[in-house]
């Protein structure tokens, strides 16, 4: 396998996707806030950190990117250099995934995940409004 990032370029590489992650993130927060909603944010103490917190509900929801969670909407595609890198890196994040939801549930939480491509304009309030309502029906 030839592998030509070094370190500093990858991590250089993942701190500029990491970045646009964010803003799905806030745009799911910003949006239960102005309905009311209280959490907290990047749960340390919580299995897999979870992106927000709401006790209340007892529940935790996950805003995941379609790329670095491997989701089955057709956005996903392995990159074509680095791709056993990448091939990984990925799995790793599923299992992890998996991992971290099985324990939060063992612990009473509901998990609940929201894709990034949910988020897009077209589909935002619809996906947000169904998280609402599951929110509240716990
Ligand atoms: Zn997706």
């Amino acid at each position: 396998m030839s592998d030509n990032h070094t370190k500093e370029q990858r991590s250089y590489n993942m701190s500029r996707i990491r970045s646009t992650d964010t803003a799905p993130e806030e745009k799911v927060r910003k949006w239960l806030h102005s309905k009311g909603f209280r959490y907290r944010k990047n749960v340390n103490s919580l299995p897999g950190k979870p992106d927000i917190v709401l006790r209340k509900y007892k529940a935790i929801i996950f805003v995941h990117g379609c790329f670095w969670h491997k989701h089955d909407c057709g956005r996903f595609r392995l990159p074509q250099t680095n791709t056993d890198y990448w091939k990984k890196k990925i799995t790793r994040n599923v299992e992890r995934d998996k991992e971290v939801s099985t324990l939060l549930q063992t612990d009473g939480w509901r998990v609940f995940t929201v894709w990034e491509c949910q988020l897009k304009k077209d589909s935002f309030e619809k996906t947000m409004e169904h998280l609402r309502l599951d929110l509240l029906n716990g």
